[in-house]
């Protein structure tokens, strides 16, 4: 697997099948490492998050999370969901997956230039990122919603949009765009918007999970 980094319990693969303007993980250093390597790199970790930049994109993805399971590790797996088939092979391996929400559902145009893709893939990323949902569902593994909130592309109202179609999850993120240098870099035309209007879309966001994080102002907490 092209990985960018392994250690602490977690797995950052290289390479993604978007292209979000602000992603930090695109232009990162990748090396090869083989699943054995990266299985004894995690030794002694009870829980492995694998995310990166985008983990299903790597056909070792499913030896990889056989082997943490079968060494009784619980699996994180984060992902954009524009691979379901590769997460329904994962799936009975996994604890919990992360689904990244990118932007407004309704909103094509503004979708695309967040996920950096032309208007008929982003068509295809939304019929994906619903039929991973729909997988991870079923299969009744946990599920956390992960929202990176930016000033006229996602704020509160659209948050209650978009969880209205996502329905009922174990957890949702809330992030504050630009609050963590590592997660993701400054873009001209995005903005993050004001820390009330985060509490805001977290406090939005309690209707849909009852576990909802808050990352904003250099702050992490949970909403009551
Ligand atoms: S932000 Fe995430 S989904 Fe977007 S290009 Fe980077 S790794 Fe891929």
């Amino acid at each position: 697997m092209r990985v960018i980094k392994v250690g602490n319990c977690r797995v950052e693969a290289a390479y993604c099948n978007l292209r979000c303007p602000y992603c930090t993980h695109l232009e990162m250093k990748s090396t090869d490492m083989n699943v054995d390597e990266i299985v004894s790199e995690l030794d002694g970790c009870e829980t492995v998050y694998i995310g990166g930049a985008e983990p299903t994109i790597h056909r070792d993805l499913k030896d990889l999370v056989e082997k943490l399971a079968e060494k009784g590790v619980k699996v994180t797996l984060k992902t954009s969901g524009f691979n379901p088939k590769a997460v329904e092979e994962v799936l009975s391996f996994v604890n919990m997956v992360v689904l990244e929400i990118k932007g407004d559902f309704d909103d094509l145009k503004k979708l695309s230039i967040l996920i950096g893709l032309n208007e008929e893939r982003t068509k295809k990323y939304l019929e994906n990122f619903f039929k991973t949902l729909e997988a991870v569902r079923k299969s009744g593994k946990k599920i956390r919603i992960w929202a990176r909130m930016i000033e006229n592309y996602l704020d509160a109202e659209t948050l209650e949009r978009v969880m209205s179609r996502i329905g009922k999850v174990d957890e949702v993120l809330v992030y504050q765009y630009l609050s963590k240098p590592e997660w993701d870099k400054k873009v001209e035309y995005l903005s993050p918007p004001s820390f009330e209007e985060v509490v805001k879309a977290g406090k939005v966001a309690k209707k849909f999970a009852d576990k909802v994080i808050v990352v904003a102002g250099g702050r992490r907490f949970e909403i009551d």
